[in-house]
């Protein structure tokens, strides 16, 4: 999805504040003699912001408007060292409860809707965000926050709550809840808006069943304003994101170079009005890619699949880049195969060797199931993996995802 004309002018007027107010970035594009963007290829050779120069900035270097427009800061919950502060103005919390509104109606939630948010309120930019939103839309909001799930499933029964805001596994936990009380009777949930964490389909069948509701997949991040930038729509075909407060690009994590649309790559987000920390060309390092084409739902607003996991999962096999999540969509295709699965990286004879180790019971045809596997890796992905068909049980079972993965490269 190439830049446009009204994209590069805004985008123009975030270069002149962010020189102006000499930050980061600011300095870093004087370095490079860059005070303006014309083209497209102008703009792709602008250089990215990484979270590290977000993290350097602490505690306000990214301000950029001035003192007395800044209402607000959040903090991203960083795992290691400083967190990084986001400052907003009064337009940017204006701006992101406008893109939040957008979300809810696009998963057809309006003002008659009882809004139930669970997620955490404080420095980070969950509750809130989810809050504005929906106080723009007009719906009745009920501000919970996380935990106490007595007193959660108390308000969803009396106030007959009818959207859930939440993580995934929250919303796992809340339905095994209230299978188990034997309440689900007293429920009137119809429809969950899930925070953008990547989580597989078995458990968002298991949350919908339970809970009989619509399922919508929200996305953002606290660098960029936070959650609601981005959701997917009742046709469930990737997240429609605001492509006029956004600009988004995907890349090849490695090459840095921009990939064509409909490839998996790592999604770059420029913002275009943001006034209190505008980010231009800023590295989420989240998989994701641009779904071409228009969706069934007629938005216009364009898309990017569901987040398929964080590029640091990353694996190059002979030239291609590949993630553990494509592999996995594809063993998702075979019902003969059970869930559990180990790939393993090799270097073998100067080249690099994926074996992919896969269970099903014994009334199948070893070898030709092998042959049939491999052969949809090589279709979707490019290489020829070695596919290892074993007896089911044989695999050890294990709760994380990353130790199935093992890359014997580097040992
Ligand atoms: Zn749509």
């Amino acid at each position: 999805m190439k830049i446009n004309q009204e994209q590069l002018d805004q985008v123009n007027k975030q270069i002149s504040r962010l020189t102006a107010a000499d930050s980061f970035y600011g300095k870093r594009l004087k370095e490079a003699g860059i005070f303006e963007v014309k083209t497209v290829e102008d703009f792709t050779k602008l250089p990215f912001s990484e979270k590290k120069d977000l993290r350097d900035a602490y505690p306000l270097g990214l301000m950029v408007a001035p003192e007395e427009e800044i209402v607000r800061i959040h903090s991203s919950s960083g795992t290691t060292g400083l967190p990084i502060i986001i400052p907003y103005t009064e337009k940017d919390v204006d701006d992101w409860g406008e893109m939040f509104k957008r979300c809810y109606e696009m998963a057809g939630i309006t003002n008659l809707d009882r809004i139930q948010i669970t997620p955490g309120y404080g420095l980070w930019t969950a509750g809130i965000g989810f809050q504005n939103g929906a106080e723009k839309l007009g719906a009745m909001v009920i501000p919970m926050g996380p935990g106490n799930t007595n007193k959660q499933l108390q308000m969803m029964i009396d106030l007959k709550t009818t959207v859930l805001c939440a993580t995934s596994s929250y919303a796992l936990l809340l339905a095994e809840e209230i299978e188990k009380r034997g309440i689900k009777d007293q429920i009137h949930l119809k429809k969950g808006v899930i925070g953008s964490e990547r989580w597989g389909e078995k458990m968002r069948k298991r949350i919908s069943n339970e809970l009989g509701i619509e399922l919508y997949d929200i996305y953002g991040l606290t660098e960029i304003y936070g959650p609601g930038i981005g959701i997917s729509c009742k046709y469930d075909s990737g997240m429609h994101y605001w492509d006029d407060y956004l600009y988004l690009e995907i890349i090849d994590p490695v090459t840095g170079e921009p990939v064509p649309d409909g490839e998996m790559g790592e999604i770059v987000i420029t913002t275009l009005v943001k006034e209190g920390a505008p980010l231009i060309r800023y590295r989420t390092h989240d998989l994701s890619r641009i779904i071409p084409g228009e969706c069934p739902c007629g938005s216009k607003f364009p898309r990017i699949d569901v987040i398929m996991g964080r590029t640091d999962d990353m694996m190059k096999i002979k030239g291609v880049n590949v993630f553990p999540s494509q592999i996995e969509e594809i063993l998702q295709a075979f019902p003969e195969i059970s869930s559990e699965y180990q790939i393993r990286i090799s270097h073998l004879d100067g080249r690099d060797t994926m074996r992919i180790y896969v269970e099903t019971n014994g009334s199948v045809d070893f070898n030709a199931l092998s042959k049939r596997i491999a052969e949809a890796v090589k279709s979707k992905i490019g290489f020829t993996p070695l596919v290892k068909v074993v007896e089911l049980g044989v695999l050890p079972r294990s709760e994380k995802k990353s130790q199935r993965v093992i890359d014997e490269r580097y040992n």
